[in-house]
């Protein structure tokens, strides 16, 4: 079987120890083996076959995942077209955002929604057959929204047309998310409240009733989907609790009786709070006439302050909270995940550590593959990224492309890694030599 071995690396596992000087085997998809060793390569067996990637001083460390993927919003300035787009097109668009996000270092990614039903199904599909580029993808369909919620952008006197699913009561719930999973999503989303920037809901309004919420619940369950819900009103985080949804996005106007719901439940819940969306749209989007003044007026710095409240004490209560900035809007477009890495430190005051873990560890928990995704340990699946200079020192440095010195999804180089000769000399040294070449055992 194929073997590649990184050799004179500083070792990130996002186990949430320390980075050390070391070395790690590759073998078919798996990382085989983990080696201490003392800063210089020497610690693993070798044999004739290993292809040998000498990482002169850089990190290895798992590949990122996001936690809130849209691949089918397509850089658009208006939620309108990605409804008026053509199914062809869209399939294009969403495979170029799969080979981008790639193209970024993150191998994995939780769908939040498509705007048709069966792109991300198909997107996934391919990417897993192997014909197109992509990261490992857990598929969502449409949103799902009622009469007036978020998303039902249509006017009333026209046919309808969106990017999402609208439903009335419970049967007719029962009936869409059936429908869903008879195409094969990995997840449903469910709009439990609203948002500023559309004309019908506003953020703390919640407009699903329970007996939707629940039905689309009851049907998940039995063919045993989990959900995740847009829900940025306090009641909404409730609903989410109430009724087992797995992932609750964005998580804005938590109240203290929705804190204490979320510690309580921190075990089988996670936080996305998709911050990139709340902090480039009240500044970064006046290229498009959503000037910091307008945004203000809109509700969206209130909104901010009040979510990076929440988010630090829902951290503090020990809530998973993971980056996912919903990219794929004009001002926020493809390619730029990792500006939401920096949002985790410099908005929320995370360590670069716990950053990390979130986007790599945690990551491997929301992916559903805890034992195999989102850490550097034997066994795991070979999905990982060389990195020049110290992301422990930089949160930055992901969000450059050419840093990225060698991307592996599945065992195999996406980005095959750069002679050493052509790369500059690591800003760092590796950390924490240790003692004696010690096998790490998982
Ligand atoms: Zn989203």
């Amino acid at each position: 079987m194929q073997q590649t071995l990184f050799t004179n690396v500083s070792v990130l596992d996002c186990t949430g120890a320390a980075a050390y000087a070391g070395e790690v085997l590759i073998e078919g998809n798996r990382i085989k083996e983990v080696f201490r060793s003392e800063g210089k390569s020497g610690g693993a067996p070798r044999s004739g076959e290993v292809r040998v990637v000498d990482g002169g001083g850089a990190t290895l460390m798992p590949g990122l995942i996001e936690a809130h993927a849209h691949f089918s919003w397509n850089n658009q300035d208006s939620l309108d077209s990605i409804g008026r787009m053509p199914v062809e097109e869209h399939v294009l668009e969403c495979m170029i955002a799969a080979r981008t996000y790639l193209e970024c270092g993150y191998t994995s990614a939780v769908g939040a929604a498509a705007a048709k039903p069966r792109l991300d199904v198909v997107i996934r599909n391919a990417i897993n057959a192997g014909k197109i580029p992509g990261p490992r993808l857990l598929a969502n369909g449409p949103e799902i929204t009622t009469t007036g919620g978020l998303g039902d952008v249509n006017p009333s006197h026209l046919p309808a047309y969106s990017f999402v699913e609208i439903v009335d009561g419970a049967e007719e719930m029962r009936k869409k998310v059936r429908a869903l999973l008879k195409e094969g999503v990995d997840l449903i989303k469910l709009n439990l409240s609203g948002e500023e920037i559309t004309i019908t809901a506003r953020a703390e309004d919640t407009l699903m009733s329970d007996a939707e919420a629940g039905a689309a619940m009851e049907e998940a369950r039995r063919r045993g989907v989990r959900a995740c819900a847009h829900a940025r009103s306090a009641e909404s985080i409730k609903m989410c609790i109430r009724h087992g949804i797995d992932i609750i996005y964005h998580a804005s106007f938590a109240d203290e009786e929705a804190l204490d719901l979320l510690e309580k439940h921190k075990d089988h819940v996670f936080v996305a709070p998709a911050l990139h969306w709340l902090y480039t749209t009240s500044y970064e989007a006046s290229a498009w006439g959503l000037t910091p003044e307008i945004a203000k007026q809109m509700g969206y710095h209130h909104e901010l302050e009040t979510a990076i409240k929440g988010i630090k004490e829902m951290k503090r209560r020990g809530v998973r909270i993971l980056p996912g900035g919903d990219f794929g809007f004009a001002w926020m477009p493809h390619g730029t995940y990792a500006r939401d890495l920096e949002n985790f430190v410099k908005l929320l005051g995370f360590s670069t550590m716990d950053t990390i873990l979130s986007a790599t560890k945690l990551g491997g928990e929301i992916m559903a593959m805890p034992d195999q995704l989102g850490q550097i340990k034997p066994g795991y699946l070979a999905d990982v990224i060389l990195v020049d200079g110290d992301p422990l020192a930089d949160i930055t440095i992901f969000q450059d492309r050419s840093r990225l010195l060698a991307i592996m999804k599945d065992g195999a180089f996406f980005k095959e890694p750069s002679p050493r000769s052509e790369r500059p000399a690591p800003l760092t040294e590796p950390n924490v030599p240790s003692p004696q070449k010690t096998p790490v055992t998982a």
